[in-house]
This record gives C-alpha cells, sequence and structure tokens, in this order.
C-alpha cells in the first residue's frame, strides 16, 4: 500500500491503460535506461475510486471516482505561475519518476486528481489522459471547416482523428504504414488513409487542399523524420504544423521553403493544458461526440500484463487496458 501525505490522495485503479511511454521502459531502451531509476512501479494511464484523503485535501474526497493527470508540477516556477505548468520546469511524470498507475492503488497529489462522472467506463475514464495529448494538439489552433492530416495512426494519432472530426474539420486525412492502424483512425472517423509505402502521401494531400495550396493543419504524431518532411512538404502556406511525435535523433528538415516562405506556424505539444485540457476533453466525452471505445482493442487482468506488451510490440493494437480489481 503505497504511503500518502497530507496533500494527497490515495485511489484504488479499477482500470490502467499501456502508453507507448511504457512499452519504451518495458523494452529498456536507452532512454529508459538514462531515465528511469528502479525499481519503480511503471503505469500512468489510469481510474479508480478515492479511498483515502490527506488532512489538507479540498476539493476531493472519499468514494470520488477519479482520473488523473500524470505530470506532478512545482507550482512555484515561471512556467506555473503563468498559466503554463504544463511546462513545468521541475515536473515528475507518474510511472516514470516515481510510482506509477500498474498497481491496485496509487497515491497521488490531490490536486492531479480529475473528477469524472461515473457513467464513463474505467477503462474509458482511463483514456482521458492520451486522449487529452489528442484535444490538446488538435485544439491548439483553429480546426473547424480545415482540412487536417494525421501523420501517425497509434491511439493518440486514431484520437486526435475523432477529435478533429468532432471539432468541425472539413476533412481528416490518416496517414500511417501499417495498415491495422489505418484501420483504427478509420474506424474513428478518418475520411482517407493513406499509406506512404503505397501512396504518394504529398501529392494526394496537396490534391485534397489544391484550392489553397495544401492541407491547412498537419498534427505529426508518428516520431518519423519521413512524416515530418511530408507533412510539411503537404501543408500551405501560413499552415499550421503540431509536433507531439518524438524522434531517436534529430531531424533535418527545408527551413527555408518549409517554414519560413511558407509562414507555417509550428508548434511543439506537451501534455495537456493544466486543466483546460481536461474539461475540454471531459466534455467531448460528455458531448457524445466521441465515440473511443473502438479504440481498446485488448482487456487483460493486471497480472496479465506480458500479453499486452506481447501484443503491443507487433504494432497491431489499440489500447490496451489492464484491470487491478477484475477484468470488467
Ligand atoms: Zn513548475
Amino acid at each position: 500500500m503505497p504511503a500518502f501525505g497530507p496533500d494527497d490522495i490515495l485511489v484504488r485503479i479499477e482500470a490502467t491503460s499501456i502508453c507507448g511511454t511504457d512499452l519504451h521502459i518495458y523494452n529498456w531502451d536507452p532512454w529508459s535506461q538514462q531515465r528511469i531509476k528502479p525499481p519503480l512501479i511503471m503505469g500512468h494511464e489510469f481510474a479508480g475510486e478515492v479511498v483515502e484523503a490527506g488532512r489538507n485535501v479540498r476539493g476531493v474526497k472519499v468514494g470520488d471516482y477519479v482520473s488523473a493527470e500524470t505530470h506532478i508540477v512545482c507550482g512555484h516556477c515561471y512556467q506555473c505561475r503563468t498559466g503554463n505548468s504544463h511546462v513545468c520546469q521541475e515536473v515528475k511524470i507518474l510511472g516514470v519518476d516515481r510510482d506509477g498507475a500498474f498497481a491496485e492503488y496509487i497515491a497521488i497529489p490531490a490536486v492531479n486528481a480529475v473528477k469524472t462522472d461515473r457513467s464513463v467506463p474505467p477503462e474509458v475514464a482511463a483514456l482521458q489522459e492520451p486522449l487529452g495529448n489528442a484535444v490538446h494538439t488538435v485544439l491548439a489552433g483553429p480546426v473547424a471547416g480545415e482540412r487536417v492530416a494525421v501523420f501517425g495512426c497509434g491511439p493518440v494519432g486514431a484520437l486526435a482523428v475523432a477529435v478533429a472530426k468532432a471539432a468541425g474539420a472539413a476533412a481528416v486525412y490518416a496517414v500511417d504504414i501499417n495498415d491495422y492502424r489505418l484501420g483504427l483512425a478509420r474506424q474513428m472517423g478518418a475520411d482517407l488513409i493513406l499509406n506512404p509505402q503505397r501512396d504518394d502521401v504529398v501529392t494526394i494531400l496537396r490534391d485534397q487542399g489544391a484550392d489553397r495550396g495544401g492541407i491547412d493543419v498537419f498534427l505529426e504524431m508518428s516520431g518519423s523524420p519521413q512524416a515530418v518532411k511530408q507533412g510539411l512538404a503537404a501543408l500551405r502556406n501560413g499552415g499550421r504544423a503540431s509536433i507531439l511525435g518524438v524522434y531517436s535523433r534529430p531531424v533535418e528538415i527545408d527551413w527555408t521553403n518549409d517554414i519560413v516562405f511558407k509562414g507555417v506556424h509550428l508548434q511543439g505539444i506537451t501534455g495537456r493544458r493544466m486543466f483546460e485540457t481536461w474539461y475540454t476533453t471531459g466534455a467531448l466525452l460528455a458531448s457524445g461526440a466521441l465515440n473511443v471505445a473502438p479504440l481498446i482493442t485488448h482487456r487483460l487482468a493486471l497480472e496479465d500484463f506480458a500479453t499486452g506488451f506481447e501484443a503491443m510490440r507487433t504494432g497491431n493494437t489499440g489500447k490496451v487496458v489492464l484491470f487491478p480489481q477484475g477484468i470488467r
């Protein structure tokens, strides 16, 4: 049972989903080796019930049903004090820098809790965290009436497709080299799916936006250098490029032609705005405009975590959800 302080709550976890970050840790890749200090409980996407609350806790109480923001921020740096705590200088991440959610219970600062309506099943409530990444990326600029391309259709990319459709995009194009993932994107509402191994993605996207000289919005969620180049090449003058993907090494891009002379609005995206993105995400779910359930492809008991990770290694998964209290 994790220890908790006066400002913390203890949550009994009902569902916890595996993130790509967890797969990096499970694979013990170079990033994990330098960042993770074992022993550590992994996992950060979860939902459950508050079973204990520290004496200073306000706004959350025992019995509340919560998910949680996974970035624990300092509250006193420049960024935190100016409404930008998603880029806190002292951020600590659940399941990366401190014990996480692949467990029966987790202790978190009460301020990180996000109360959720009981009508939302725990596996969907847990998904609010990665869904928040998608919401933050998609809504970092105008979407309504825009032609939007999403490169990388893993779970967050597929969710971004759904969010863009819900937000009124004129068309959403999904790009991936994995046909299984393109199928997920199609299920989540993509108007056109493109596989760069078969399709001339840049030409097709430019044709789709021919009246404006290209697509309006490029959302990069793949971490592929080729996707960065293709997305920027397909973008119209004055378009928006929002980058959530992370890259294993520096990526060369044509700054002169694809950024400067195009007047591109280029932005890096990390985490979720705290807590605006959570309110928006919750509202989108409550409105019924988003149906994320098709994205949940695997439901496993917590002790069968290895089955989930092995499935994720194939790349042919949506979200893998683990249930510490028995599968729902
Ligand atoms: Zn801070």
